[in-house]
């Protein structure tokens, strides 16, 4: 009897167990993903004319340059992260107008934008000694004039090389930078384009209005560009780059400001510089950039899917119920975000 009492116990305890074990356990559910597509974008390229756009080095160009990081980057993307779809702006030498990459990147709902550059250098120019020359002048009137010399110093200017190297990732920030040179050099293309004022009308991409439209646009995206870009100057420094952080645009890149998305643009090194400029053209150089950046990506997407838990996890205990999609799981992180700094 005992024994028969002690089983239906067992057998109750069992299926009590099993009951909400079953009860319990989340459903499974597929995750959404945080990055569905990717747009890379290759900096410059040939113009109508066949002239180059962008730096150039000793011996070779910007815009062939960011074109084979682009492609290299792209097809190891493919190959490791197949389940995101990748548009590129400028597939070819050609260069696609500035308006164009925007548009591109926001038609295809772009979750990222990527943009890959290589930085130049202005030469430095310094005044060197040569030596002396004997000059003669006159003092004084009728008799009084007099012969005299001095020794006038003698300077020649040499151009130097600027050894600047290394890389640096620029995010669209609020503040102003003293970056302006580089920044006006990146939005030349758009003034030179024969269309300029049918494709963006009278707006001047350095304007205080432009830029305090730009910014309303793009602040929701400021904490995933920074944190992207932050992950990206960290692969480059483990490999060994010359890491030159990560800096703000207060005078804006056009393709930054322009695109609705989280966006970074990588100067992935100096044309200007002779080792740099090898280091760029090689492939083994190409590739080690495509990789760092890579991997970049994999630790920010696993941040990313960090943070969607956190807040799935917030839902559950507030008993909300889940975003529904991505773009609404994105909002949330900037909420959250917004609520820390607020
Ligand atoms: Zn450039």
């Amino acid at each position: 009897m005992i024994g028969r009492t002690l089983i239906i116990f067992l057998v109750c305890c069992l299926s009590i167990t099993i009951f909400s074990f079953v009860k319990n356990s989340p459903p499974v559910e597929k995750k959404q993903k945080v990055i569905r597509t990717i747009i890379v974008d290759a900096g410059h390229g040939i113009m109508a004319n066949g002239g180059h756009n962008g730096a150039k080095g000793a011996y070779s160009y910007e815009d062939d340059i960011c074109l084979a990081i682009s492609k290299e980057f792209v097809k190891n993307l493919q190959k490791e992260m197949p389940e995101i779809k990748i548009v590129e702006t400028r597939p070819t030498e050609k260069i696609t107008s500035l308006s164009r990459r925007a548009d591109i990147a926001n038609e295809s709902n772009g979750d990222l934008f990527f943009c890959i550059h290589v930085n130049a250098a202005v030469p430095i120019k310094r005044r060197t000694l040569t030596g002396y020359k004997t000059v003669t002048y006159y003092t004084g009137k009728g008799s009084k004039r007099k012969k005299k010399t001095k020794n006038e110093p003698q300077y020649k200017t040499v151009t130097l090389d600027n050894p600047a190297k290394g890389t640096e990732t620029y995010i669209w920030g609020a503040h102003k930078s003293e970056e302006k040179e580089l920044a006006i050099r990146e939005n030349a293309p758009m003034l030179q384009e024969p269309d300029f004022k049918k494709s963006y009308g009278n707006i001047d991409p350095n304007s205080p209005e432009f830029i305090a439209l730009s910014l309303l646009k793009t602040k929701q995206y400021f904490k995933r560009s920074a944190t992207l870009a932050g992950f990206v100057q960290d692969e480059f420094a483990k490999v060994g780059r010359v890491d030159r952080d990560v800096k703000q645009r207060g005078v804006g890149i056009w393709v930054l400001q322009a695109t609705a998305m989280p966006s970074i643009l990588v100067e992935t090194g100096y044309i200007t510089n002779r080792v740099e400029e090898d280091y760029l053209n090689s492939k083994s150089g190409q590739k080690e950039l495509a990789d760092c950046m890579i991997r970049a990506l994999k630790t920010y997407i696993a941040w990313l899917e960090k943070q969607q838990d956190d807040i799935d996890k917030e839902n559950k205990k507030s008993d909300k119920n889940k975003p529904k999609d991505v773009s609404a799981f994105l909002k949330m992180v900037e909420g959250k975000e917004k609520a820390i700094t607020r």
